[in-house]
């Protein structure tokens, strides 16, 4: 007998029809023996409506306000999904992520899980109650509710299974696996059987959403053992993301190709070439909460340097605006910006010892005339920053170059 913690995402709960097939899905594991604590997210597309409707009102939400209406979609699977149990004539109950309780921090909309009260969960498994467990939400010390951030029930998942010790964690999708890039957009991507914890990391941050990066953290530091797999089959081992040692066979070079559609980059032109200039630009951006991802610093003949830097695509136009007061204060030439970019990816543990990586990909790129705008590298995994318009064409080229076809 194990302790396992199914995740469902949005598509898995869509509709009371697929709601029902959970239940069954959980009947059956129940019928091994097993203790089920299952954790959904809300119905498809629910979120967004949520959000939307918020927006309705104010186009800057209150985020305190803004996680009390978003949490609900959850609020609402959780108990559509046991009373399917019931009907399937397993013992289950329901929770809200404060019921739990699911302490987070107060950082609304993008808060981050502290502790998780096992007590009253192990209680009800031991009573032989599935626990259906809301994700995607907690609630502060003072009892405010908080949300996790976008795709944040795979960290509940993972929590919970971490606090309590689980067997394993199962994230149910609509694909059955992690693939060597997102399959709707190349159809020759191939599912994965293992990829590390590391790889998994880099994937997640640079735009794979198959799972939340914060998932994958949190798997890492506390040894959860985590699989993805699809909540529409039911044969199938999915993926197993695995710690590197436990690889016996030799690493693929890349493991796969992330992409991030939602990037915008912005430059300061021809600030003077003085200490102190990055955190005079970067400064005021991180007091405003903007996360910055690439940078890159120019000096030029004439002593003064070119500032660049991306950001989120939804932080565009307030950057750019900060930008333009920064830039007269430091008699910048000024500011210029382009909202429709995006980041392609190559990740993978083998090009720590596999040098070219680099070049090969940036030939990939040149030979279809794709022009690099910026470029960042780490210990496994390379970035290029592209014209939107490049997108699918470039990930499709490079999931080739790299071997990664179905047919290779
Ligand atoms: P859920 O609602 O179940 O949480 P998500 O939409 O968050 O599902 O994540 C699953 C989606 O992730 C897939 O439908 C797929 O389009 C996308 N995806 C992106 N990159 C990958 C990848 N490398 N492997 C598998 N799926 C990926
Ligand atoms: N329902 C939330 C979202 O749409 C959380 C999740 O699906 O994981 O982002
Ligand atoms: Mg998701």
């Amino acid at each position: 007998m194990a302790l396992i913690v199914q995740k469902f995402g949005g598509t898995s709960v869509a509709t009371t029809e697929r709601i029902k097939n959970v239940a069954k899905r959980v009947a059956r594991w129940k019928a091994q023996g097993h203790d089920i604590i299952v954790v959904p997210s809300a119905m498809s597309g629910e979120t967004n409506r949520l959000i939307g409707l918020a927006k309705e009102i104010s186009s800057v939400p209150d985020p305190r306000e803004l996680d009390v209406i978003a949490s609900t979609g959850e609020q609402v699977t959780i108990a559509l999904l046991a009373m399917a149990m019931h009907a399937e004539g397993l013992k289950a109950k329901s929770y809200t992520g404060p019921q739990v309780r699911v302490l987070t921090d107060s950082t609304f909309t993008k808060a981050r899980i502290l502790q998780i009260d096992d007590q009253r969960i192990r209680k009800d498994l031991a009573e032989g109650n599935v626990v259906v467990v809301a994700g995607f939400q907690g609630a502060d010390e003072d009892g405010n509710i908080t949300t996790l951030g976008r795709g944040g029930s795979d960290t509940s998942a993972v929590a919970l299974a971490a606090a309590l010790q689980a067997d394993e964690c199962q994230i149910y999708t609509d694909v059955d696996g992690v693939y060597t890039t997102d399959p709707r957009v190349v159809p020759e991507a191939r599912k994965l059987d293992t990829i590390t914890f590391e790889e998994m990391m880099e994937m997640a941050s640079l735009g794979s959403k198959v799972l939340q990066i914060r998932s994958v953290e949190f798997a890492g530091k506390y040894k959860v053992k985590l699989r993805v797999l699809s909540s529409f089959q039911d044969e199938g081992e999915g993926t197993l993301i695995t710690v590197e040692e436990d690889n016996t066979m030799e690493q693929p070079i890349i493991s796969g190709i992330a992409f991030s559609r939602d990037e915008a980059k912005l430059t300061v032109l021809g600030v003077p070439d003085l200490p102190g200039i990055a955190y005079k630009i970067l400064g005021p951006i991180a007091d405003a909460n903007i996360d910055v991802d690439m940078i890159i610093q120019n000096v030029g003949q004439d002593g003064t340097t070119d500032f660049s830097f991306t950001v989120n695509r939804a932080d565009y136009t307030k950057t750019l605006e900060m930008l333009k007061g920064v830039a007269s204060d430091m008699k910048a030439r000024g500011v210029t910006g382009d909202a429709k970019t995006c980041k392609v990816s190559a990740v993978g543990v083998g090009m720590r010892s596999h040098p070219g990586v680099a070049s090969k990909m940036f030939g990939a790129l040149a030979a279809e005339g794709i022009n690099i705008r910026m470029i960042s590298t780490s210990e496994i995994k390379i970035s290029v920053v592209l014209e939107e318009k490049y997108l699918e064409l470039a990930v499709r080229v490079l999931h080739k170059a790299f071997g990664l076809d179905q047919a290779d």
